[in-house]
């Protein structure tokens, strides 16, 4: 008789002791009674990649890739999702029964989704977004805003050649604006995001001036600790509709969750409160 292998899956990172994966992950396993482990695992540059080679034979199904792997993992992987490959970078893993490793990006689903759930109605084809940042997980939130329709980016970054970089990569409906001028462009914005890691605690705040938000704009902030950033607090008194961060987080792992485990999470109250 054989006994049947219990999944196997994790986050690989360095460090990786603050990610949240391993509840959020464990509550689903909970709460649907699966089979099933997910791990933390700090792994060391110079053994990176014979790590992931690795897994598969100890029995992952895949995992969740975070600082500083996320681009180094598109080397490493036979297969490369589309959106992985517009992103730029991999934070999904399947080790496929082949042998092959497929490289996945579900950032900008993420958040796509938490938008979707949060601002019931928004639709990025309805106006122009505006962008703060221009990092790893500004490219997950533009590449999805233009893959659904927005007619125009506004992006904005304090180092205005990163913001630059990412105009000539995703072509002309993203406009650069200079980062003092931000505040100037926000009155008739569809969308406002901040994918800077300004307003993280311990971090400074973001201080954009955002007296021209208006009533019924969509607000998000990708930072999710704290949940209320002073920047959605502001947004909310302006009567913006405002969604935290958290739903990105929890919307990104639910690819990765039916992949490796079988079943398709629910995003709900309780997921919500399990990684609180
Ligand atoms: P990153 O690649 O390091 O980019 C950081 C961004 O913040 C850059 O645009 C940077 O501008 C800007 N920034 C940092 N300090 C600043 C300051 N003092 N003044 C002005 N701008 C500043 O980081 P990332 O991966 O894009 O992540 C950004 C944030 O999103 C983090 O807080 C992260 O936790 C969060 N995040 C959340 C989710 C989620 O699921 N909710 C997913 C991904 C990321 P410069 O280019 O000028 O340095």
């Amino acid at each position: 008789m054989t006994v049947p292998s219990i999944p196997l899956a994790g986050v690989i990172g360095a460090p990786v002791a603050h990610s949240r994966s391993p509840r959020l992950h464990g509550h689903w396993l909970r709460a649907y009674g699966l089979p099933g482990h997910y791990v933390p695992l700090e792994i060391a540059a110079e053994d990176f990649e014979a790590a992931v080679r690795t897994l598969p034979k100890l029995g992952f199904v895949g995992v969740n890739v975070t600082i500083p792997y996320k681009e180094k993992m598109l080397e490493i992987a036979d297969v490369v999702s589309d959106r992985a490959t517009r992103i730029g970078a991999v934070n999904t893993v399947i080790f496929r029964a082949d042998g092959k490793i497929h490289a996945d990006n579900t950032d900008g689903y993420g958040f796509i989704e938490n938008l979707r759930q949060g601002a019931p109605g928004w639709d990025a084809a309805a106006g122009p977004a505006v962008v703060f940042g221009a990092g790893g997980a500004a490219r997950a939130v533009i590449a999805s805003l233009l893959e659904l329709g927005a007619p125009e980016i506004r992006l904005t970054n304090r180092t205005r050649l990163r913001a630059d970089a990412l105009k000539n990569e995703f072509g002309s409906r993203v406009r650069v604006v200079e980062w003092v001028q931000a505040g100037n462009v926000l009155d008739d914005a569809a969308l406002v995001v901040n994918s800077t890691s300004l307003g993280m605690a311990g971090k400074a705040e973001l201080r954009v001036p955002l007296d021209g938000l208006r009533k019924g704009t969509v607000v998000t902030d990708l930072v999710y600790t704290p949940l209320q950033t002073r920047f959605l607090r502001v947004a909310a008194e302006q009567g913006c509709t405002c969604v935290d961060g958290l739903g990105m987080l929890i919307h990104q792992a639910v690819p990765g969750f039916e992949r490796w485990f079988g079943k398709r999470p629910e995003v709900d109250e309780a997921t919500r409160a399990a990684i609180l």
